[in-house]
């Protein structure tokens, strides 16, 4: 007789436990900020999951569905579409789209995503006044984030390549772009929220109903969790992350994000020097130290949740609820929401 609690299924157990803790250890603690809270413990036989790793980040899929096979066959496509953008966008990759698009002042754009990328990208720049901006490639990779000995750049160095940024000397027209030679840009912003949105488009031509997605953090969802209730996500503490919740959001069809300081950064002389910048100073941007935002899909909340970082609290409120957006502001004086979101859920910072 099978001895409960022994032999393979202690086994499958333990596995399960581990990666669990893996999971955890590494989107919580490392660099990621929103997760999903209460993983879908008590309905695991309904759903199909799976995380992958791509464009630097680790990416979650949860399929709510009776047919494994199609569920399966759904995830293949949407994985497909990360591994898609990690080939052309990677920044620091010698031989790929973007480093092409890099190399040149004029760059016809036929590619779909590029196109979109680019166009999305100086459409969020304009809207929220260049506090979110593509075009600071020059600047970020002057901060050596997750090499050997980090150092913050000279001054000087910042001055030339901010020099070389800012979107208003590039420009998108008639299926040609145009900038200085040596703008850089990066899609770091964005490119996460994305792809969650082209997955979700991907698994929603399968006939998928009830999903999350989750990119590092940017997570968009349709219908309902395993339980049939709304999907749970945490935002983290962004001074215990991995460990502590300041908030969960119930969130049906849309979409949230979170740009905080503690995702990817080092410490040089007892100062932090994280990877979201200021367009205005080229220095990490110092009015905040979490932002999240909700938004209709992934793409909007990806883009504004850096933006309303850079703005900090009071005028980043402000924005999104010019907007209509929801979201959540945290600096060193204490978390702030916008109206509308502080009715629904309760924030213990
Ligand atoms: P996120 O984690 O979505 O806030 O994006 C941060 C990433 O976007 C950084 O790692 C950079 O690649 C890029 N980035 C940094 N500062 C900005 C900015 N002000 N506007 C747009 N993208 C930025
Ligand atoms: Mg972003």
């Amino acid at each position: 007789m099978l001895n409960p609690g022994s032999g393979p299924i202690r086994g499958m157990g333990m596995k399960l436990l581990v990666s669990a803790v893996f999971l955890f250890l590494t989107i919580g603690g490392l660099y990621y900020r929103v997760r999903t809270e209460r993983l879908n413990r008590n309905s695991p036989g309904k759903e199909v999951r799976e995380t992958r790793f791509y464009m630097d980040t680790f990416v979650e899929i949860i399929i709510v569905s009776p047919d494994k096979k199609k569920a399966r066959e759904a995830m293949n496509e949407a994985f497909a579409v990360f591994g898609e953008l990690e080939r052309k966008f990677s920044f620091y990759n010698s031989h790929n789209l973007l480093q092409d698009t890099n190399s040149r002042s004029e760059v016809p754009v036929s590619d779909i995503d590029l196109e979109a990328v680019l166009s999305r990208g100086f459409e969020f720049a304009g809207k929220t006044g260049g506090r979110f901006d593509i075009t600071l490639g020059a600047v970020k990779q002057l901060y050596p984030i997750g090499k050997e000995n980090p150092k913050p750049p000279e001054r000087r160095d910042v001055e030339k390549a901010l020099s070389l940024s800012g979107y208003k000397k590039a420009s998108l027209k008639e299926g040609k772009l145009t900038k200085p030679q040596g703008m850089l840009i990066d899609t770091g912003g964005i490119l996460k929220g994305y792809g969650v949105d082209r997955a979700i488009e991907a698994l929603q031509k399968r006939g998928i109903k009830n999903v999350l997605v989750n990119a590092g953090g940017n997570i968009r969802t349709l219908g309902k969790n395993g339980e049939g209730e709304a999907w749970r996500i945490g935002v983290e503490h962004p001074r215990a992350p991995g460990s502590k919740m300041i908030a969960v959001l119930e969130l049906d069809n849309r979409a949230v994000a979170t740009s905080g300081d503690y995702q990817r950064y080092f410490f040089y002389d007892g100062k932090r020097y994280h990877h979201i910048i200021d367009p205005e100073t080229g220095e990490p941007a110092n009015r905040a130290i979490s932002a999240t935002v909700i938004a209709p899909d992934a793409i909007t909340a990806d883009a504004l949740s850096t933006a309303v970082f850079v703005m900090g609290r009071k005028e980043g409120l402000k924005f999104l609820e010019d907007n209509g957006l929801e979201g959540i502001i945290i600096d060193g004086n204490g978390a702030e929401a916008t109206d509308g979101l502080g009715k629904e859920v309760k924030i213990d910072y």
